[in-house]
């Protein structure tokens, strides 16, 4: 191929290795090229969601793999290895049997964003690091805030994901609970004694990261109060009201609340107006983990189920999620962005405390992360090439994907749909011909349904627990994921359940 430096060649410069050297724009091009190919390869022309290969021949598959050769094997066969042994070997993201989990096929041109952000290796940590960047990001995060409903005092910051902003939003909440009710300055000095009673409350359904969060804080696990859901998985306020009476009267100190925009499993949202009440009444720091359900605010049709996230003190969402960016890409929000000096930090080398007044972007004082990626370039272009209209058709349209599929398990004797879905999730089981009294034996099945549906590579299912049962789960994000896909996939289920009922009938 012309103008491929073959860079195992000794003679090879870093004039080709390098942007803007000699011959550069073509040795950039050939590359980019050479690794396109390989994407059309086996992404664009793989006809399954997954090769179906087990840990174990992987690993026997990459064992020869020279990660760190004395002499490199140029460019074109190191791409070519990752093709063959990565590429080939990776969960197909965009194959329409690929319903595993929160785990969105890319949109085409956030793919062109992310070679473009690359190039430019902005770190958003300071503004001369990142000039247009930190001041675009700005821009941004304002416009995306007045999306959620906040006002003009409204910041944030983008992030790697829902893990990040959710630490995020309960660092904020208890720093500022410890400087307001204990005049304590917890970054400096740390947590009181009297923050072993600090409660955090949050559903049974809410992720795992309230608890990750809590146990980083230097709180504990412990101090995650589960509050019981009603039917549909969100929480309860009236099991909300005994929660916070219990904790009255033993003595503790709830200082957060976090509702959930879309739980993971079922897509439910919790009733957020019922919380922000509720935190109102009781000053506790709202936060809502719309990681999933956040791309609920770009629909005119399902805007209203997102009713009472203005209020919130801060909230997360995920790009790489339902607004179909490649990971990472996330946001934090925060209503009043007053209350990041409870978090903010000078550094003389990036941000001097002069800078601030002098109204140079400080973003690095916003986020967790020091060097950071301009991950909002992804969305801008995406956002700015189809418009609010045609991302909130492509939601839409697997909102009711959704529905559709849930109606024919309801609808098959064979299968249990666990709940109606909220957002695009699907939760639902086989149901052996002779489960009664033998609820582990259901719960094998589906476990090797779901192995068996990987093995084959025909389909990627996800496994989650219903009430301590085991189920399974689709979760479709895929515009691209039609009804009898679906319908393709249960049919395999079904004939996998009888199969695999007769064998432990025969055990
Ligand atoms: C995915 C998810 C998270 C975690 O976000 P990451 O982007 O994986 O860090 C948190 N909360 C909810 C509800 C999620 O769906």
């Amino acid at each position: 191929m012309s103008g491929v430096p073959d860079y195992a060649d000794g003679r090879t410069t870093a004039e080709t290795l390098f942007l803007g050297g000699e011959g550069s724009a073509e040795a950039y091009r050939t590359a980019m090229r050479i690794a396109e190919e390989a994407v059309v390869e086996t992404i664009v022309e793989g006809d399954a969601p997954y090769s179906g290969r087990s840990p174990e021949r992987l690993r026997a598959r990459l064992a020869d793999l020279e990660c760190l050769p004395e002499e490199g094997v140029g460019f074109e066969r190191a791409v070519r290895g990752v093709s063959d042994l990565v590429l080939a070997d990776s969960v197909n993201v965009s194959h329409p049997a690929c319903v595993a989990h929160l785990q969105c096929p890319p949109l085409v041109p956030s793919l062109a964003a992310e070679a473009m952000l690359t190039a430019t290796n902005q770190s958003l940590d300071s503004w001369d690091q990142s000039p247009a960047a930190s001041v675009l990001e700005e821009r941004f995060v304002g416009r995306l805030a007045e999306l959620f409903g906040y006002g003009e005092d409204a910041d944030g910051v983008f992030t790697g994901g829902g893990t990040a902003s959710n630490f995020l939003g309960l660092l904020l909440a208890r720093n500022r609970h410890l400087a307001e009710e204990h005049g304590r300055d917890a970054r400096r000095d740390g947590l009181p004694p009297e923050a072993a009673d600090l409660r955090i409350l949050c559903s049974t359904a809410a992720h795992f990261t309230a608890e990750q969060a809590a146990a980083h804080l230097g709180l504990g696990e412990r101090a995650v109060v589960e509050v019981e859901t009603d039917d549909d998985y969100r929480l309860s306020p009236a099991a909300l009201d005994a929660a916070l009476s219990r904790l009255d009267a033993d003595g503790r100190e709830p200082f957060a609340l976090v509702g959930t925009a879309g739980t993971t499993d079922f897509g439910s949202v919790d009733p957020l107006d019922a919380l922000a009440d509720r935190a109102e009444e009781r000053g506790l720091w709202f936060h809502v983990d719309a990681a999933y359900g956040g791309a609920l605010a770009l629909s005119d049709r399902h805007r209203d189920r997102l009713a009472g996230i203005e209020r919130a003190d801060s909230v997360a969402v995920d790009f790489h999620k339902l607004f179909y960016q490649p990971i990472s890409c996330g946001l934090f929000l925060l209503r009043d962005g007053d209350d990041y000096r409870h978090v903010a930090r000078n550094a003389a080398y990036l941000n001097p405390e002069g800078d601030d007044a002098a109204g140079v972007p400080n973003l690095v004082s916003k986020s967790t992360q020091t060097t950071r990626r301009f991950d909002a370039l992804k969305p801008l272009v995406a956002f700015r090439t189809l418009g609010r209209r045609r991302l909130a058709a492509l939601v839409e349209y697997t909102l009711d994907l959704a529905d559709e599929v849930a109606a024919r398990i309801a609808a098959d004797p064979d299968l249990e749909l666990a709940t109606e879905p909220a957002l695009n999730a699907v939760v639902f089981r086989y149901v052996p011909s002779s489960a009664a009294g033998d609820g582990g034996r259901a719960d094998r099945i589906n476990e090797s349904i779901r192995d068996a549906l990987l093995a084959e590579g025909d389909a990627v299912l996800a496994r989650t627990e219903v009430g301590g049962r085991t189920h399974l789960k689709f979760t479709l994000l895929n515009p691209r994921t039609t009804v009898e896909d679906a319908e393709g996939i249960l049919r395999r289920v079904t004939a996998l359940g009888r199969d695999l009922d007769a064998a432990e009938v025969g055990r």
